[in-house]
């Protein structure tokens, strides 16, 4: 049976680490700030079963408490918004905090997650300041911000921050999939295997895997195309040399390994399908 991979943010693997290692150290604090470029709020829910989990490797991701919070129906983890206001007004922030010193339903902890601070102005931000400070040890506050400067500093100095990468350039993607499409080209199965154990050491998600297999399979497509028609431009035209055959089983075995990505197999053990089967 494949290894089943740890949970992790989408897209960030590094920082899921990060957040994993503090919170098997029980180091993560009452206080997060999710800032930068991404999924903040998937961020937050991430944060959120690490502080809740109850399994061994926190967030488990199979234990109830996470797969209630995945499923957002957890009870002890709150998202705080104010539909009727544009802002989220005082009156909802008093709930909160009035809400922070009753003790978790069902939880270890409980989460209140706000997904947009760039709602909370300074008044708003200062009702919770005390209770960030020093309300009960059960209670946990995750702040998101594209920009953690809309914050006060006074939230500020009290939270950890971490920060989501911002994307992968679009162009490394796309060197990378004309590299792989090269590879497979020339056909020379000991540097594809090397190519696949590289990616495997930069940790490469499967969801990154998936989208690097997309961007071949297009590119061989364009390739099928160009060795139909004789016509094309750039890479493809080059790559139309492998001939129709080869390409359209290729492209075949590309789309086999695509549907493989959304299943719950390990990425190591599709890398090295990958590296036999395409050489
Ligand atoms: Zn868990």
């Amino acid at each position: 049976m494949a290894q089943q991979e740890p949970l992790t943010i989408p897209g960030e693997p590094r920082l899921s680490r990060r957040i994993r290692e503090a919170a098997n150290r029980d180091a993560l604090g009452r206080a997060a700030i999710l800032s930068g470029q991404g999924d903040l709020t998937a961020a937050a829910r991430f944060t959120a079963a690490a502080l809740l989990c109850r399994g061994g490797d926190k967030p488990c991701g199979v234990c109830p408490d996470c797969r209630k919070i995945l499923r957002e129906v957890h009870p002890d983890v709150i998202t705080v918004t104010d539909p009727d206001h544009k802002n989220v007004s005082v009156d909802v922030l008093r709930g909160v905090t009035a809400d922070a010193s009753v003790l978790p339903n069902e939880g270890r902890r409980k989460v209140y997650i706000f997904p947009d601070c760039s709602l909370l102005d300074s008044k708003a931000q200062n009702v919770l300041l005390k209770v960030v400070e020093d309300g009960p040890a059960h209670a946990a506050f995750l702040f998101c911000a594209a920009n953690s400067a809309v914050l006060l500093p006074t939230i500020r100095s009290r939270t950890a921050e971490w920060k989501l990468s911002p994307p992968p350039e679009t162009a490394a993607e796309d060197g990378q999939a004309r590299q792989l499409c090269e590879l497979i080209y020339t056909g020379k199965a000991p540097e594809l295997a090397a190519f696949c154990a590289e990616l495997e050491n930069s940790k490469i998600t499967r969801e990154e895997l998936k989208k690097l297999l997309s961007d071949s399979r297009d590119l061989l497509t364009a390739a099928l195309a160009a060795a139909c028609t004789g016509q094309g431009d750039g890479p493809a035209v080059r790559l139309a040399g492998m001939g129709k055959y080869r390409l359209s089983s290729i492209v075949e075995k590309l789309g086999a390994f695509i549907r493989q990505c959304n299943y719950n197999i390990g990425v190591g053990h599709l890398l090295g399908a990958l590296a036999v089967e395409l050489s």
